[in-house]
């Protein structure tokens, strides 16, 4: 993971560089022909235009290269999920659009260039146009991007290790969490990752610590069989943040319950977490979240005693999970101090809860 994460930070920082060079380009190629436009053609516009048009053509060319190899290569998501996101798949509609409109504004520059072909004015206003549709589609292709990266226009996936990867998109990248807590914690945190925000001050769980918690779990989902379970722990959720946290597959209503013994630490609701629970487990030193629930047990409230199994609230989609594939988005962290309770560092639950099964 850490080898690809310089190429993949670089290949999006390029990617988007290149949409901002590319805007920049055709507008300024619209706006130079504009002023083209008299009788004879005015030959210094017709050099801006030129000169914007090549910022145009590199900006398409590292754009392309780029977006291609993060397909191809996968380093963000893997290569069928962009083929069978709605949002990708009108990105690409877009993208070839403004390659088939592109044709002929490109043959006729290059003829300008090459002086095999005079400047006119009726070219020039054509090209403009053409240029301002290209402009539109560019900011389109924008918002379909935008919409992929917020997990909008992915198909329910057939296997829950597709799910997980594709829609749970808590852990997400770090600009949709500046934006998106709805609240602060007491000690102004933002917990809107994955797992509890991993915190200097969170001390690492020890073996000791893990053989410990591990011998008062249980699966907070009943009826599911742990070792069938993937880990997706480790699943990349853009800006080099990881998921850290476990996604268990559910109906929507499923009974969620307690996975240790305990007390509640704080009923939350965040934009990417929607409906959750932190809790501590008997030990005090771990804190286990629960969230995306559809809501919470009946007078479950903060500081309520927690005993194992008991029924804490429902699988829903809440925040930023799909409402095509309802699931329980679990974590633990070693915590330093329950009063913050939304740092700690993230361990992962899948092997704990497999320990505790195999008991
Ligand atoms: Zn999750």
């Amino acid at each position: 993971m850490s080898s690809i994460f310089p190429a993949r930070l670089v290949l999006a920082w390029l990617h988007l560089l290149a949409l901002g060079v590319g805007l920049g380009g055709v507008w300024g190629r619209a706006r130079a022909l504009h002023d083209s436009l008299r009788d004879p053609v005015d030959e210094r516009a017709i050099r801006r235009a030129l000169v914007a048009d090549a910022w145009w053509g590199v900006a398409a060319v590292v754009w392309l290269v780029t977006g291609l190899w993060r397909l191809l290569a996968a380093t963000e998501k893997s290569t069928a999920y962009y083929l069978t996101n709605i949002a990708f798949n009108a990105k690409m509609l877009m993208f070839v659009a403004i390659l088939g409109l592109e044709v002929w504004p490109m043959i006729t520059l290059m003829r300008w260039r090459r002086r095999t072909r005079e400047p006119q004015a009726r070219d020039a206003g054509r090209i403009e146009v053409i240029s301002y549709v290209e402009c539109a589609l560019v900011i389109a292709m924008v918002f379909a991007a935008v919409a992929m990266a917020r997990g909008f226009g992915g198909r329910a996936a057939s296997s829950a290790g597709e799910v997980t990867d594709t829609l749970c998109a808590l852990g997400d990248s770090s600009d949709s969490r500046s934006v998106s807590t709805a609240t602060t914690g007491p000690t102004g945190a933002t917990p809107a990752s994955g797992s509890p925000a991993t915190s200097a001050a969170s001390p690492t769980a020890s073996d000791a610590d893990l053989e410990l918690v591990s011998r008062e779990l249980t699966m907070p989902l009943a009826g599911i069989d742990p070792m069938k379970l993937h880990s997706n722990f480790d699943a990349l959720r853009g800006a080099g943040r990881r998921h850290e946290a476990l996604d268990i597959m559910a109906p929507r209503r499923t009974p969620v319950l307690s996975a240790a013994p305990g007390r509640v630490l704080k009923l939350f609701t965040s934009h990417d977490g929607g409906l959750m629970v932190y809790a501590a487990d008997s030990s005090e030193r771990f804190i286990l979240m629960y969230a995306h629930l559809d809501g919470y047990a009946p007078g479950l409230r903060d500081g309520a005693p927690l005993a194992r199994g008991q029924l804490i609230g429902y699988v829903g989609f809440t925040g930023n999970a799909s409402p095509k594939a309802p699931h329980l988005h679990f974590a633990i962290a070693r915590s330093g101090d329950l009063r913050r309770w939304s740092k700690g560092t993230a361990v992962d639950p899948l092997p704990l809860l497999q320990r505790a099964h195999g008991r």
